[in-house]
């Protein structure tokens, strides 16, 4: 069976296919979008986590192919839920130094520190596939610390915080966040609600 993940990162990539490989064996394939040849721009304009996942997955479901696709970012519950699906440029661009230090300065002042991570993670089928598109949500909850800490991960690591860890992400090994992340906790759903679709196969 062939999946294509909306992205070209291959880090993404083997991920998926670990994951998946070990709840269906192998026999299973996850392409890019580089490898089916695509290379226009997928407009990302959903307003939510999920919205944006299921634009990537249809964007690859419409070309006949089981698509998927993903969107994820930091919630903070006292900037209601900002900087969201904008996570990646709440700066103005792709830079975490800048990122963080902007979430620094809206925060300065405020006491109620709890925010999450979310990750969506959509599935879509071809047409006439009789299958039902999905989509699963994983969440990991924490602090945002008042410094950076820690040299691991990226994007907001260093700010978020983990009490029963006692550790921002970025002072995790891998393996320590991916027991806890909201990427793990998406992939472990999504790879059950696939193996219950497919797995009889
Ligand atoms: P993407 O949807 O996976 O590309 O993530 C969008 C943005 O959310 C990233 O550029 C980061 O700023 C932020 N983000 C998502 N997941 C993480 C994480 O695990 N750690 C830190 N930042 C993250």
């Amino acid at each position: 069976m062939k999946i294509v993940l909306a992205s070209n990162n291959k880090h993404k990539i083997q991920e998926l296919q670990s994951i998946l490989a070990r709840e269906l064996g192998d026999g299973l394939e996850i392409l890019s979008l580089s490898d089916i040849g695509f290379e226009g721009d997928i407009i990302e304009d959903g307003s939510t986590f999920e919205e944006n996942a299921m634009i990537k997955a249809r964007a690859v479901s419409a070309l006949g192919y089981i698509g998927v696709g993903d969107d994820s970012g930091l919630s903070v519950d006292a900037l209601d839920g900002a900087p969201g699906i904008y996570s990646a440029r709440y700066a103005g661009d792709h830079d975490d130094a800048k990122n963080n230090a902007k979430l620094l300065r809206e925060m300065e002042n405020i006491t109620d520190r709890g925010g999450a991570f979310v990750c969506a993670i959509a599935c879509s089928f071809p047409e006439g596939s009789g299958k039902e598109d999905f989509c699963v949500r994983g969440e990991a909850r924490g602090v945002i610390a008042r410094e950076e800490s820690g040299e691991g991960g990226f994007g907001y690591d260093p700010l978020f915080y983990v009490p029963a860890f006692d550790k921002t992400f970025a002072q995790m090994s891998a393996e320590e966040k991916n027991s806890i992340s909201h990427r793990g906790a998406a992939l472990s759903k999504f790879a059950q609600k696939i193996k219950e679709i497919y797995g009889d196969k």
